[in-house]
């Protein structure tokens, strides 16, 4: 029997993930088809209980669901649950099981394609919304020396500090080391937040060694498409830019920052990574990770389906 793994998410036909996947589930001649179920918030509910049904091995969550399944699900894995949204759904003995691959897809996009090390680096951090989340709980768990948060809307980016802190916090030498959350020991980033305007002021920038754009501005088929979050005059020389806007490519962000001088990394090798995890988890196989950037690349750059 033919199996099946979905995207859910609304809308979705921008989306690339059901190229890559299927290039990957091709390349092992795996009966399973990927596809792109897109699913008005009503049918949410009743797409998560689909999963149940025996032809299902798992989905891919998307916008704007990542919060919302976790109640849907029997279990969330720790990371998931620490950033509060599940990218990815298996189903194992009829379970639902929920994981988040974006903060691995962003760490290995990070070091594969920036080859860069985060361990003891200065970070500014553009958004706080689900994937600023991944990224931060990335960051602070790669023992970054410090984490500037800035965003629109200034309360989210300090909700999502005290957050960070907190786990920080619970991982400083304890008689109750037991109670610790998994995974936190010995972390010491300094995380601070700054207000929106600073994104005008060079000094936020001035010292740090990589920036993270994890809003949407700039983002294909969005008002915002051609807008920079920040301007050209604030980018500082030899800095690494890592937007998290995937298409188009390069971004707005990202054309300023190579005039400035600056390292740039692009979000299709995170969206690829996150996707070689999820795959991996769905099926116990290696995931082809070449194939799959080929076949993204192929689909967004030289618009190939
Ligand atoms: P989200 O939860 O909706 O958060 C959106 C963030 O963007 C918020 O911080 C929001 O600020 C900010 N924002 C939106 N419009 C803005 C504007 N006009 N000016 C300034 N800030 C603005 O979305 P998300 O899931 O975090 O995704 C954010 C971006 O990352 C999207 O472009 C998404 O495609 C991309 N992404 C890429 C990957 C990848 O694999 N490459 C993975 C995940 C996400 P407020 O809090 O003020 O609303």
């Amino acid at each position: 029997m033919t199996k099946f793994i979905g995207l859910i998410g609304y809308p979705i036909k921008h989306s690339v993930s059901p190229y890559f996947q299927q290039a990957a589930l091709d390349s092992y001649h795996l009966d399973i088809r990927y596809e792109a179920w897109e699913t008005s918030p009503e049918k949410l509910e009743a797409v998560v209980t689909g999963l149940r049904e025996p032809r299902n091995l798992g989905a891919n969550v998307t916008v704007p669901y990542k919060e919302a399944v976790l109640p849907l699900l029997d279990e969330v894995d720790d990371l998931a649950g620490l950033i509060g949204a599940v990218n990815t759904i298996v189903k194992r003995d009829n379970r639902l099981l929920g994981f988040n691959t974006d903060a691995h897809g962003f760490l290995e996009g990070l070091r594969q394609e920036g080859h860069f090390d985060p361990e003891g680096k200065r970070v500014v951090v553009l958004g706080a919304g689900g994937a600023a989340r991944a990224v931060c709980f990335a960051l602070v768990r790669e023992k970054v020396s410090s984490l500037i948060i800035i965003n629109r809307t200034p309360v989210r980016a300090e909700t999502l500090a005290e957050t960070l802190r907190s786990y920080i916090g619970d991982s400083s030498p304890s008689l109750y080391s037991g109670l610790r959350p998994a995974g936190s020991e010995g972390l010491s980033t300094e995380v601070i937040t700054l207000p929106g305007q600073n994104l005008s002021s060079g000094e936020t920038f001035t010292h740090c060694h990589l920036i993270v754009n994890c809003t949407s501005v700039g983002m294909k088929h969005s008002p915002q498409e051609s807008k920079s979050p920040f301007d050209i005059e604030v980018i500082p020389p030899g800095v690494l830019v890592y937007d998290l806007v995937y298409n188009p490519y390069p971004t707005r962000l990202l054309e300023l920052a190579g005039k400035a001088g600056a390292n740039i990394l692009g979000g299709l090798a995170m969206l690829v990574y996150q996707g070689a995890a999820s795959f991996e988890l769905w099926t116990g196989k290696k995931a082809p990770v070449d194939i799959m950037l080929d076949k993204a690349r192929k689909v967004l750059i030289g618009g190939k389906r």
